[in-house]
């Protein structure tokens, strides 16, 4: 084993034993994601470097330093999508899909170079949810509200909902001055990253995951009390839907997201049962982006859920969902029963839809096989040896109880179908 090629660090497969799993919650997801007429889409996994560098922001984690770039074979700089957004509006933009209203989803892989950690990998997943065109809270309103039907849905619970407006882009100026003043007369109590961020993005300097930099940023200055008016409205209306929704929340004036192209409102669902890699879902209005990247201003909103993370809970919480149990395990012993084996499966699959059968392959002694349907969780183990080929029989073994008996092929899928 010391010398096979390894994954590379931060990059985990995800096996067998889990993907049940993922597949459940997948299909939780996208149940209730097109229930609210959300439509999936599917883009690149590689994009030119420069759509993320306009889009996420040069002066982010992201962009400074998580991204996976590299050159291909013609000199292009190219990245691997750090997160699903910035794909999301080329694609929509490019394909003329902008000049109406959209809801959209997409899910996959992102990749990011961080210091793995749990919770916290270079290859992850993300379930991500757009819309385009929307300008009324009440959009923020669904996002938020379809948010906690999810959570719902996957049994999900400890997760609570923080929310913040930052506002204007002109508020959001205005209040940056007023956050650098403050920040300066404290420049000492300042870190390393908080130091660097001062002039280039004093904002970012709230988002700090440093526990040294959080009484600092608890008595900053906040920016829910410096939004322009439409903003505030904008603000009030999204509360208001949440408590006739009664949809419980706390306004968290620290929110500020670590990405660029935020601005009014941003959202995070937030779990304290994953130690620091707390927030699962996490979100906001992204009005100026598609005027950001050359396309006719649509404003937009969405936000993304961290799959491995939202599994994590769901096993922290003892809630993950039932995996669909296999019905049968065919057992064949002798070259005749092995031979009729697969002949025998089919017209079980084609008589009864959905049956999840399988038919042992590779011969074997009764008690090697048997022991394969122990293991495989079967309802029924199915048993097919001489005597039984040349009676045209089975034996049904009903694996709770032990209890055996013999049934003829011919009245096999309806037996099995009880
Ligand atoms: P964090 O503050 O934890 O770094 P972020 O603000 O960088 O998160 P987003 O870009 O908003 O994260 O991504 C949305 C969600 O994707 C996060 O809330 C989280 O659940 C998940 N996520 C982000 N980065 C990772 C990662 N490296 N590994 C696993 N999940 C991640
Ligand atoms: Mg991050």
């Amino acid at each position: 084993m010391a010398d096979i090629i390894r994954s590379i660090r931060g990059m985990n497969d995800i096996l067998p034993d889990v993907t049940p799993y993922w597949q459940a919650v997948e299909h939780t997801l996208k149940t209730v994601l097109s229930g609210y007429g959300y439509q999936e889409i599917r883009f690149p996994i590689v994009e030119k470097t420069e759509l993320f560098k306009r889009s996420i922001g040069e002066v982010t984690d992201i962009v400074e330093k998580e991204m996976y770039t590299f050159e291909d074979r013609n000199g292009d700089s190219l990245t691997l999508r750090p997160e699903g957004t910035a794909g999301c509006v080329r694609a929509a933009m490019q394909n003329g899909m902008l000049n109406q209203t959209q809801r959209l989803w997409y899910m996959g892989p992102m990749f990011r170079h961080e210091r793995p950690q749990k919770g916290r990998y270079r290859q992850f997943h993300q379930v991500g949810v757009e819309a385009y065109g929307f300008d009324g809270p009440d959009i923020d309103a669904e996002m938020i509200l379809m948010t906690a039907r999810l959570w719902k849905a996957l049994g999900l619970t400890g997760i609570t909902l923080q929310i913040n407006s930052l506002g204007s882009t002109d508020a959001r100026l205005a209040y940056r001055d007023e956050l650098i003043k403050y920040f300066e007369a404290h420049q000492e109590q300042l870190d390393e990253d908080s130091q660097r961020r001062l002039y280039s993005n004093p904002l970012r300097i709230l988002d700090s995951k440093n526990p040294e930099m959080q009484a600092l940023n608890d008595a900053a200055p906040k920016l829910i009390d410096h939004l322009d008016q439409e903003s505030r409205s904008h603000f009030e209306a999204l509360c208001q839907t949440l408590d006739k929704a009664g949809i419980s929340y706390e306004v968290n004036p620290r929110l500020v997201r670590g990405l660029d192209y935020y601005g009014k409102t941003v959202f995070e669902w937030v779990t304290d049962q994953l130690g620091s890699q707390g927030t699962v879902c996490a979100g906001g209005r992204y009005d100026g982006l598609v005027a950001q990247l050359g396309g006719k201003g649509a404003t937009a909103i969405g936000f993304a859920i961290g799959i491995e993370r939202l599994i994590a809970l769901l096993e922290a919480t003892d809630a993950l969902p039932e995996t669909p149990q296999l019905d049968a395990y065919l057992v064949a012993v002798g070259d005749l029963a092995a031979a009729q084996a697969p002949v025998l499966a089919e017209t079980l699959r084609d008589a009864i839809p959905g049956f999840k059968l399988i038919s042992h392959c590779g011969g074997g002694s009764f008690k090697s096989q048997f022991k394969r349907a122990d293991r495989s969780g079967a309802r029924w183990t199915l048993i097919l040896g001489e005597e039984e080929f040349n009676n045209e029989t089975v034996g049904v073994k009903t694996m709770a109880t032990g209890e055996q008996e013999t049934v003829s092929w011919y009245d096999l899928a309806a037996y099995l179908s009880q």
